[in-house]
């Protein structure tokens, strides 16, 4: 079987799972994921999905090792 694929008519907007549009006969195509735009209208909607905004948030982060042992690292390695 075919991959379905959720297509949307270019016409009148119904949604289906056919290229052609069920209910005008019109063109559908493949319903296009959310619009990306610079301006990042729901990023406050993601920062509370992540969190970003409690006290703990930060502690998630990956971090680096100390430069300490960065030296450290490299020293062995060279040896
Ligand atoms: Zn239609």
């Amino acid at each position: 079987m075919a991959k379905q694929r959720m297509q949307q008519c270019l016409t009148c907007g119904a949604f289906s799972l056919q290229t052609v549009c069920p209910k005008c006969g019109e063109r559908a195509q493949a319903a296009a994921p959310l619009k990306w735009s610079p301006e990042d209208n729901r990023a406050s909607l993601r920062r509370k999905m992540k969190g970003v905004e409690e006290k703990d948030w930060p502690s998630q982060l990956a971090t680096l090792p100390s430069l300490q042992e960065m030296k450290q690292n490299h020293a062995s390695e060279e040896e």
